[in-house]
């Protein structure tokens, strides 16, 4: 790939790079999931798939019962499963999982994200459950926000946890799943190599202004984490741009009904659903810095290089060519939903 030179090309009208992984997704259950993995394999060649189904996936045979169901479906993505630790998580369980095919288990500290009321409250009474994770060669993926802590200091609040679980564990591979903060940032480059984090496109594009103004949620632009100032915008975004090997695309795409989006009472569905749209954003952006030259380490190297994946074989080309953004996939309304963008996939 010579897009260090193509870029030099003023009218550039074509972008080919290996097929990109997705290293945090939500690919649901019945019909939505049938929409959905068809529709993530026109852009992505692996998808990290995220356990927080109802039930969850928890054990061995949770976790291959999920596989064929979303194999069923039957397309050429790659499905990188995953489990949810839950208190009552064992090491026999982490062995088993792993024998099962998992890559990853998932820790979701109790209430800050969907499906997350049966999450974790004690991480410490969990350290025999990561030195299994750590002995079976396991990631460790981590929604790292404090419970009980305002939505715009809880990831910041949870950082001194995450470094005591890297201190404890300096061989467990662990990542903090879409960061969203300067300090978030900051701490995962002052930790070793084998703590990371994925970038949503989101929490590149979108501050807290974009959520709320004057009282108003825009309920499509809302998730866990929150999208934060535009500083810790601006230094996500300086990260990802720089090429950092310890910042890798992962989209949170979480699709959520139209219904359960536009309430006029109580809160709004959490979750953002970006999969239709983050290639051709990601590019967008990526040119608009002046830096499309790197957009293939982020979403198609770093990641797979920190989870021991080999690249992809398989390329995907984008084109230049405007398109307008549907306003509904399936009765989910996506990120950019009526906007132009200049890259077509
Ligand atoms: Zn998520």
């Amino acid at each position: 790939m010579l897009l260090s030179e193509a870029k030099e090309l003023p009218a550039m009208t074509e972008l080919t790079i290996t097929k990109p992984d997705d290293f945090h997704l939500h690919l649901r259950q019945g019909d939505l999931m049938k929409q959905l993995v068809p529709l993530t394999a026109e852009s992505f060649a692996r998808a990290l798939v995220m356990p927080n189904l109802q039930p969850p996936v928890v054990s061995a045979s949770d976790l291959k019962s999920y596989q064929k169901d979303l194999a069923a479906v039957g397309s050429d993505l790659q499905l990188l499963m995953t489990f949810k630790l839950m208190p009552s998580t064992t090491p026999q369980m982490v062995a088993e999982l792993r024998q099962a095919g998992a890559v990853a288990g998932k820790l979701y500290p109790q209430g800050v994200s969907v499906n997350s009321e049966d999450g974790v409250t004690d991480v410490e009474a969990l350290y025999s459950v990561f030195d299994a994770m750590q002995e079976q060669n396991l990631v460790l993926c981590i929604h790292g926000e404090m419970p009980g802590v305002g939505e715009m200091e809880a990831e910041t609040a949870f950082l001194p946890t995450l470094q005591a679980l890297h201190t404890n564990f300096p061989r467990l591979r662990i990542v903090l799943e879409h960061v969203s903060t300067r300090a978030g940032v900051e701490m995962i480059k002052s930790l070793s190599a084998t703590v990371g984090a994925t970038v949503t496109v989101h929490h590149l594009l979108l501050t807290i202004d974009d959520v709320r103004h004057d009282h108003h949620i825009n309920p499509h632009h809302y998730c866990r984490p929150v999208c934060k100032s535009e500083v810790d915008r601006k230094i996500l975004l300086e990260t990802v741009l720089s090429g950092h090997p310890q910042f890798f695309f992962g989209s949170d795409s979480a699709p959520h009904l139209k219904a359960t989006k536009e309430v006029s009472t109580g809160e709004p569905s959490r979750g953002v659903f970006s999969t239709p749209v983050a290639l051709p954003l990601l590019a967008q952006l990526f040119e608009e810095y002046d830096q499309l030259s790197r957009l293939e380490a982020f979403v198609a190297q770093l990641g797979a290089d920190f989870y021991q994946l080999p690249k992809n074989k398989d390329s995907i080309t984008l084109q230049r060519s405007p398109w307008t953004v549907p306003q509904e996939y399936f009765g989910v309304v996506p990120l950019w939903a009526g906007k132009t963008l200049e890259w077509k996939i």
